[in-house]
């Protein structure tokens, strides 16, 4: 049996995916004196989901873009912080909230405010609503938000047809937004228990408070990251096809190693230890193939179940703006639609589930820029069109809200890929109806464990990303943390050395 007395001074450590949990894996491995380590990238750059790229005057995030919970409890906050990154930051805690409806009205802004305040402290509670009513049916955060609108709604009766219409299409857009911010088509994909599990990392809520911006952040962030990493150790272009893994290969000086990563390009690299990083995503749609021997059915049918879901970004510029100076974020509102009626994904009118536009500031640096987001199928769809047809259908969009037909053609237009982007296939995690946060743990669990006592090496195969981090999954610093959590794993197997 394997134990710490046995273990070899200076193992080899190879860590698959260069986003900022395999970055943050390397970088603390590093400065705890691990010197064999090998980072293998598929794509040309370091960063996975922390991407930027040029659109019109300004770079533009195509991955993350806020600290979600900024405090000095966040590392990124926190290393932004001492990297001096944070002076350009934004406060976005608290948008202005403009509201157009298609019947090219504006909502008034006490009834938008009342009415999100109301949907999000319903969506907030929602596990514990189910538990207080015993619901036996709940499981998805659509059962649950569904119920309690339906009171809702009847306590509008009194109120004017108009405003009642408003008022039920606002919160269909506000289902539609919450959507967004957990990468899924419909709630009903959500668990009841996604907010149980997730927790803002200040105490705050992740979509209400708390969040700064700047753009380029954490690209600039993953730069000082990669300081630390000698550039030798970071292999790009080179995808990994294989994890051959409880064995036994010999190297070139007849060293044996439990693990053998096979890549794409026909080489291979021995190791010792294996951080895995890659997303849920390439997880879910490789990982039958990618180890050999497979992974234990238990860890398989959680990568299978969990939930991870697809949300794009649509960048805009337009010649002059059509919104309000004082406006950070434009609703659109289908006056026609409610929560109350079965949304079914609508591919042919995917605009409709774009249901908001966030205003860059300072004009002066970006220019007329609008970002919108958009999750579930019509994501996945709007990969499949050109910009051409993007821009168009944006502009009718547009003209139709506003009333004003002479609104000009987009300037610009910028869509995100994240769904056909192979070495992502998605966004990000949630907690599905299928899944529970137990889960997380047992994807998470490293193979073999310490507690096997099958003879093996320990600790072969460990498992870090966004996905695997239970509290705050779906993040940036979720995925940091992950990171951090495996190499120290690694640095406690040898710390007694
Ligand atoms: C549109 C969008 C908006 C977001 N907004 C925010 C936000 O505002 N704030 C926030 O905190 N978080 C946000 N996130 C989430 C955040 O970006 C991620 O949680 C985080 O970046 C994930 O890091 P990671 O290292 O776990 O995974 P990744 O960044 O996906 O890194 C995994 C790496 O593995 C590589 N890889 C995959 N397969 C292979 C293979 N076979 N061989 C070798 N390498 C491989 C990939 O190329 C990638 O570089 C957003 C994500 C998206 C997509």
């Amino acid at each position: 049996m394997n134990s710490k007395n046995t273990l070899k001074k200076s193992p080899k450590l190879v860590v698959i995916g260069a986003g900022i949990a395999g970055v943050g894996a390397a970088g603390k491995l590093l400065t705890h004196g691990f010197t064999d380590i090998q980072i293998v990238e598929a794509s040309s750059q370091p960063g996975g989901r922390i991407k930027s790229s040029l659109f019109g005057k300004s770079t533009v995030d195509e991955g993350a873009q806020y600290i979600h919970g900024a405090s000095v409890k966040n590392p990124i906050f926190q290393l932004a912080k001492e990297h001096g990154l944070l002076q350009e930051t934004q406060d976005r805690s608290d948008p202005e909230l403009s509201v157009l409806t298609n019947m090219q009205k504006q909502m008034d802004p006490d009834v938008t405010k009342e009415v999100k305040n109301l949907s999000s402290s319903i969506l907030r509670r929602a596990h514990l609503i189910a538990q207080q009513k015993q619901y036996t049916q709940a499981n998805s955060l659509a059962d649950v938000y569904l119920e309690e609108v339906k009171m809702l709604v009847a306590q509008w009766d009194g109120d004017h047809t108009d405003l009642r219409r408003q008022k039920l299409g606002l919160l269909s857009m506000l289902m539609k937004w919450q959507c967004v911010h957990h990468a899924a088509g419909s709630l009903s994909e959500v668990s009841v228990h996604e907010y149980e599990e997730y927790n803002t990392i200040e105490d705050h809520d992740r979509n209400s408070q708390g969040m700064l911006y700047c753009s380029r952040l954490f690209p600039n962030l993953l730069e000082k990251l990669l300081e630390v990493i000698p550039r030798e150790k970071l292999l790009l272009k080179k995808p990994v096809q294989q994890i051959l893994w409880n064995g036994s290969f010999e190297s070139e000086d007849r060293s044996l190693y439990p693990v053998k990563v096979l890549c794409e390009d026909g080489g291979h690299i021995l190791a010792d230890h294996v951080i895995l990083s890659i997303s849920l995503g390439c997880l879910k749609a490789n990982g039958q193939s990618l180890f050999q021997p497979r992974l234990p059915e238990q860890k398989l049918n959680a990568i299978q179940s969990m939930g991870f879901g697809t949300m794009n970004k649509i960048y805009l510029e337009f010649e002059a703006p059509f919104w309000d100076e004082n406006t950070d974020v434009i609703g659109l509102v289908w006056e026609e639609e409610t929560p109350l009626s079965r949304q079914e994904p609508n591919l042919a009118e995917w605009w409709k589930s774009a249901p908001v536009f966030y205003v860059f500031k300072p004009t002066e640096r970006y220019g007329h820029l609008l970002v919108g987001t958009i999750s579930g199928k019509e994501a996945e769809f709007i990969e499949s069109l050109s910009l051409q047809e993007v821009a168009s259908s944006l502009t009718c969009l547009f003209r139709q809200f506003t009333g004003r037909s002479s609104l000009p053609e987009l300037k610009n237009v910028f869509v995100t890929k994240w769904f056909s982007n192979p070495y992502t296939r998605g966004s990000y995690s949630h907690i599905s109806i299928n899944s529970t946060g137990d889960m997380i743990d047992l994807l998470t669990e490293p193979l073999p464990h310490a507690t096997e006592g099958s003879g093996s090496p320990m600790l072969q195969l460990l498992f870090a990303g966004e996905a695997t981090h239970r509290s705050y999954h779906s993040t940036t610093h979720g995925a940091l943390l992950s990171g951090w959590r495996e190499a120290e794993r690694l640095i406690d197997l040898y710390s007694t050395k």
